[in-house]
């Protein structure tokens, strides 16, 4: 049998587990697959570390404790934590980016597969941020062909950025990323239009997803709207005073 480190994060996981561990990590950008020796344990313990260092785990040397377990586990959004993407095959860095127009009037609507009763609480997350931002920015609503993002509810199959398998609930699109701007909610989960049991609260997602709309990227503060943890049957955050201020650095709003 070949021995393995003791606190390597391999111990009780089979390569199946190994593999899936080290696929998210690498989605949220804590771990760097395409570096060299990106494939070996030192390295999933290294981005496991970063991982919990972001959350504010208790751990923060890559062990996988039962609290990071259950950390992997959280229902998130697929929108990465840190680092850099590839967009349409071209490299990013990630960081808080605005939409570069001035009054910031944002068009969008909602794809066929928006069910109506999950319209408003979108809406309603809408407002928070219109409020945040002392009505610098708002939301109007348009028709898809003139809109400068859509939203929409997608089955899990579709394959690439799109796929919202796995604890994966939700995604966005950032104004600064070379690609359709959309809001999607994956549609094999259960959706309230309020809080309710077993269901996400729609308004509660929605506000965060378009945070990145807006172009604010995930916190590592657990009081943050902006922080990448969802749950059934909650209420509605409201948006933190550093959420607030991270908004109106972006865009210069007093
Ligand atoms: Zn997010
Ligand atoms: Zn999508």
């Amino acid at each position: 049998m070949r021995q393995v480190d003791e606190s390597a994060p391999s111990q009780e996981l089979g390569e199946e587990d190994v593999h899936a561990l080290r696929q998210f990590l690498a989605s949220l950008g804590h771990l760097d697959i395409r570096e060299r020796g990106g494939d070996s344990l030192e390295q999933l313990q290294i981005g496991l570390a970063n991982f919990q260092r972001f959350y504010g785990l208790k751990r923060r040397d890559g062990v996988l404790d039962y609290e990071t377990k259950e950390a992997v586990g959280w229902p998130r959004c697929k929108v990465q934590d840190v680092g850099i993407a590839f967009v349409a095959g071209r490299m990013i860095v990630l960081q808080d980016c605005p939409w570069g127009r001035d009054p910031v009037v944002l068009r969008y609507a909602f794809h066929k597969s928006a069910p109506q009763h999950l319209r408003s609480p979108v809406e309603s997350a809408m407002r928070k941020w219109e409020v945040a931002s002392k009505s610098k920015i708002s939301f109007a609503a348009t028709d898809l062909m003139n809109a400068d993002f859509t939203i929409g509810w997608t089955p899990v199959i579709i394959p690439g950025e799109h796929n919202l398998c796995g604890n994966f609930i939700a995604h966005a699109v950032f104004p600064c990323e070379a690609m359709a701007k959309v809001v999607h909610f994956d549609n094999s989960e259960l959706w309230a239009a309020d809080m309710a049991v077993s269901s996400y609260n729609t308004q509660a997602v929605a506000l965060h997803e378009l945070g990145h709309t807006l172009g604010l990227m995930h916190s590592d503060d657990p009081d943050d709207v902006m922080y990448n943890r969802f749950g059934v049957n909650s209420t509605v955050k409201l948006l933190s005073n550093n959420d607030k201020v991270r908004l109106r650095d972006l865009y210069k709003i007093p």
